[in-house]
């Protein structure tokens, strides 16, 4: 445990990627929910890098058949996500639980790779910079809230915000600071967080002009926002 160091590069793609959905369906239903998490952030990152002019990894500018990729990539998922992670919990291969793989794999790899990554993978890196209980939580689970913060960052219709929110909740992913283990975490902790995930080189650049502490903002209001929500869908 301890900051976040670096993505690793490899000079080649794979040749092959073979995904074994029959496998697929029979693991838990806590990955599966993680992977379409990570899925889910592909389009929200890389229309934040497109139109703040940003650059992905790799150094360029974000392609249209990536952003095409990417946007298609989120539509499957809100469109099949819950069948697919109903299919998962009853271990049965269906078009539904076909379509997700597809979007977790494919779609999110090669939007993510020609597209770019903005604040949501910033903030699941910036959750480094706190010990504890949140270091049990998968990659997928993390970028979930990371994406919650992202969409604070940025200016959305309530229902939009609430589209994930909900989505995130019927997939049992993590959607408040006590989801990802940081009820009690204080302000300064939160600022750590801003700061790890605005450091020098972060992804967050790709798509942001912001500083540590509107990000420990974006935090707290995405927090407050999945708060709301659930108090809502209660009554
Ligand atoms: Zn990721």
């Amino acid at each position: 445990e301890g900051i976040f160091e670096s993505y690793r590069f490899y000079k080649k793609n794979p040749d092959l990627v073979l995904v074994d959905t029959k496998l697929i369906a029979q693991a838990p239903a806590r990955f599966f929910a993680s992977g379409i998490a990570d899925a889910l952030a592909t389009w929200v990152e890389v229309r934040s890098v497109v139109a703040f002019g940003g650059q992905t990894m790799a150094g360029g500018r974000p392609t249209i058949a990536a952003q095409a990729i990417a946007k298609r990539c989120e539509e499957v998922l809100f469109e099949h996500g819950r069948l697919a992670y109903e299919s998962v919990q009853a271990q049965v291969v269906t078009p539904a639980l076909e379509a997700v793989v597809e979007a977790n794999t494919l779609l999110s790899g090669l939007g993510f790779e020609s597209g770019g990554l903005a604040a949501a993978h910033a903030i699941h890196n910036g959750f480094t910079a706190l010990d504890g209980e949140i270091h049990h939580l998968t990659h997928g689970e993390k970028v979930a809230f990371g994406t919650l913060v992202q969409l604070a960052l940025e200016e959305h219709p309530q229902e939009e915000i609430e589209r994930y929110i909900a989505l995130y909740t019927d997939l049992g992913l993590p959607v408040t600071l006590e989801d990802v283990k940081l009820k009690d975490a204080s302000r300064e902790d939160i600022v750590k967080v801003g700061e790890a995930a605005t450091a020098e080189g972060e992804t967050i650049h790709s798509g942001f002009n912001v500083t540590a502490d509107e990000v420990a903002d974006a935090i707290i209001a995405a927090d407050r926002y999945s708060k709301a929500y659930q108090a809502k869908r209660k009554q």
